[in-house]
């Protein structure tokens, strides 16, 4: 195994959704699971074809109250391309007997291959060979190869391509209870002989796609054109046709597949954009290396040289690396830079956390600043169309400037669920994870960030400038004085932990004086006013006639950032907020005996009837964010700009500190910890 492939020997039923995701293959604009082409969803298997920004908002009732959720939707299946032997079940590869199973993911031209050697139950030995990609080059095309050869066999074999717009978003347990059916029909058509095209309608955001399909029959190397039996129902599209097998043919089918959606640009209608797409595709061959060569281009700029001391362990690291800026790339790309998306959490690979946009590219941008900042322009554009959205938001509570959502979506409203399914107790409890306002310095830090790598001044003067004085604005105003202490605070809030959201016993969710949010805040009214000066006379003085903004508000910002309280510990320790200190320690022995997995310590927890409210227990990296995000000397200055002491030596000691109490119940914890602990 090169550390260019992942591979998977032999079938693991309970692992496939999970392998299905890690060969997930997409371009920025579209995505499609790893799933095999012969089956649908069921117990093992869940095809899901998912568009970047392809939301549709939907209410279900749950526990007598009626909830809406923005999902990202799963789009009509165009992989199925089945058979069956001599008018018997459709392939299903549980009822077969594998000889042997390889399936191959090939990280460096994003090519996924499958081969399967089975004997039916007929006693019939086949080999099953299927390779696919999603177009790099081309956004709006995809295609697979399937290859059957009958090694011991003669008989007659049977064929089906389809469209499948039937499904459903089904890919989450833990969301079924939900409405989950966002697609209506609205056209099946057979364009010629050898493709077929469907269309079909998001429910509510009345996002139409078209998909066509072109599937060309070769045997023993020849094109041959069998008569096809053609099936509509609505949202569904499929044609079969029958062929004879000799022992030791080989039969070929080529399924090349368009996707336009009405959002897209540079044409009429999609439906008739994804006819002409598919009717004038090359061969899958042609596609397969236009397709490579896009991906090469793409690892010129991010391919990360790895040298290692033990190559053996080497191997692994390069893969993983490579494994996660491939999956990168495929979420976000050139492709997806004229879409007006963000960048979702877990890419558009599934259907877990919808699609949404959390703080998640505060951790991404560094590798994109770098290589392609044209993509962060983009995304930080996503984020300057839902300004007036997060204005209002802000209002909403009273406050001044751009509060953004903890998760967006489509149109930059909280999409946060307002109820959330603990799997391990089955109870609904209220969901307070909307008030991690920190995504609000995440942004900030981002154009900061973007701005530093690329001195794109005429971005910040347009943009960033008054994204980043309405976010600066938002935390001067949330901050209280307290007279007492001649300091200012921030109450109410979640930190990155998301362990804690309310005080033991507190009938009201909400922190106070994060030590992470505070000195956040601290920073960007330090830089809100930096770049303020930095913005041409030109552009300074009609942003300043549009929003508003005085000398005299400034002089405020410069005392907020003289006088935000910062919390410590007696020994000195960073307090993750104000009480932390005065929580249980938790004894993580004994649940690690009881447990095994204590990953997602808030579910046992309230399972068990208790809350992680009441320990001192992180499940990430909080307090730590800060030596992630900052150096020393940043961080000293910001200190002696607050009258608080600074010594090196408490950044070891806080990481050990919190290192011992946290579970990393989030895939960033690691990141964040593995960065700290190597400096
Ligand atoms: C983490 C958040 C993160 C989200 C999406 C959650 O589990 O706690 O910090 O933004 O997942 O990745």
């Amino acid at each position: 195994m090169t550390s260019w492939n992942l591979t998977y020997t032999g079938l693991d039923p309970e692992k496939e959704k999970l392998r299905e995701t890690l060969c997930t293959l997409g371009n920025g604009y579209f995505a499609t699971r790893g799933a095999c082409a012969e089956n649908g969803a069921d117990s093992i298997h869940y095809p899901g074809t998912y568009l970047a920004g392809g939301y549709n908002r939907l209410k279900t009732e749950i526990a007598g109250k009626i909830i809406e959720n923005e999902d990202l939707v799963n789009l009509p299946n165009w992989l199925p391309l089945s058979f069956r032997m001599n008018g018997g079940e459709w392939f299903h590869i549980e009822s077969v007997e594998i000889l042997s199973y390889e399936q191959k993911l090939n990280i460096r031209s994003g090519i996924l291959c499958r081969v399967i050697h089975f004997r039916d139950q007929q006693g019939r030995k086949t080999v099953l060979m299927n390779r696919r990609v999603v177009h790099m080059g081309n956004p709006h095309l995809a295609g697979q190869e399937t290859v059957i050869r009958a090694e011991n066999w003669s008989g007659e074999i049977e064929f089906l391509t389809a469209l499948d717009g039937k499904v459903i978003n089904g890919g989450v347990p833990r969301y079924q209870s939900l409405s989950n059916r966002h697609l209506d029909p609205l056209c099946e058509e057979e364009i010629n002989k050898e493709s077929i095209l469907l269309k079909v309608q998001t429910n509510q955001s009345e996002l139409r796609i078209a998909e066509a399909a072109r599937t060309q029959i070769f045997k023993n190397g020849d094109f041959v054109n069998p008569e096809r039996y053609c099936i509509k129902e609505p949202g569904y599209i499929g044609q079969t046709f029958s062929m004879e097998m000799a022992e030791g043919d080989e039969i070929r089918l080529e399924k090349i597949v368009s996707l336009y959606t009405s959002r897209d640009k540079g044409m009429s209608e999609c439906g008739c954009q994804a006819k002409i797409a598919v009717v004038e595709a090359d061969s899958f061959e042609e596609i397969l290396k236009s397709h490579a060569l896009a991906w090469e281009h793409l690892w010129h700029r991010f391919e990360i040289d790895y040298y290692p001391a033990d190559p053996q362990k080497g191997k692994r690291t390069s893969r993983i690396l490579r494994l996660y800026t491939f999956h990168l790339l495929q979420t976000t790309s050139r492709h997806s830079m004229d879409l007006d998306v963000g960048v979702p959490s877990r890419g558009w690979h599934g259907e877990a956390y919808r699609g949404h946009i959390f703080w998640d590219e505060i951790f991404i941008f560094p590798m994109l600043n770098f290589r392609m900042p044209e993509i962060t322009r983009s995304l930080l554009m996503y984020r300057y169309r839902r300004l007036d959205k997060a204005r209002k938001a802000a209002q909403e509570l009273g406050h001044r400037g751009a509060m953004y959502p903890w998760q967006s979506g489509s149109s930059g409203r909280e999409e946060t669920q307002k109820l959330h399914l603990n799997p391990k107790s089955g109870r609904w409890n209220p969901d307070n994870s909307h008030l991690q306002r920190h995504v609000n310095a995440a942004l900030a830090y981002n154009i900061w960030q973007y701005y530093q790598v690329t001195e794109d001044l005429e971005f910040l003067s347009f943009y960033g400038a008054e994204m980043f004085i309405e976010i600066a604005r938002f935390w001067a105003s949330k901050t209280t004085f307290n007279k007492e202490i001649g300091r200012y605070e921030i109450l109410g809030i979640m930190g990155p932990d998301e362990y804690h959201d309310a005080y033991p016993g507190a009938n009201e969710p909400g922190l106070n004086n994060n030590s992470y949010t505070n000195i956040m805040t601290v920073w960007i009214l330090n830089r809100a006013l930096e770049i303020w000066n930095l913005l041409p006379e030109t552009d300074r003085n009609p942003l300043c006639e549009k929003i508003g903004f005085s000398e005299e508000e400034r002089e405020h910002w410069k005392n907020i950032a003289r006088k935000m309280k910062i919390v410590f510990h007696k020994d000195g320790i960073l307090s993750q907020f104000e009480g932390y200190e005065q929580l249980e320690e938790f004894d993580w022995e004994e649940y690690k005996k009881k447990y095994g997995n204590i990953q997602r310590l808030d579910r046992i927890l309230e399972a068990e009837g208790d809350s992680p409210n009441r320990y001192k227990v992180s499940k990430q990296a909080d307090v730590l964010m800060l030596f992630y995000l900052f150096s020393a000397e940043e961080l000293r200055s910001i200190f002696k700009q607050l009258g608080y002491a600074f010594k090196y030596e408490t950044i070891p000691q806080n990481i050990n500190y919190y290192l011992k109490r946290t579970s990393h119940g989030s895939t960033l914890s690691r990141v964040v910890h593995s960065w700290v602990l190597a400096r």
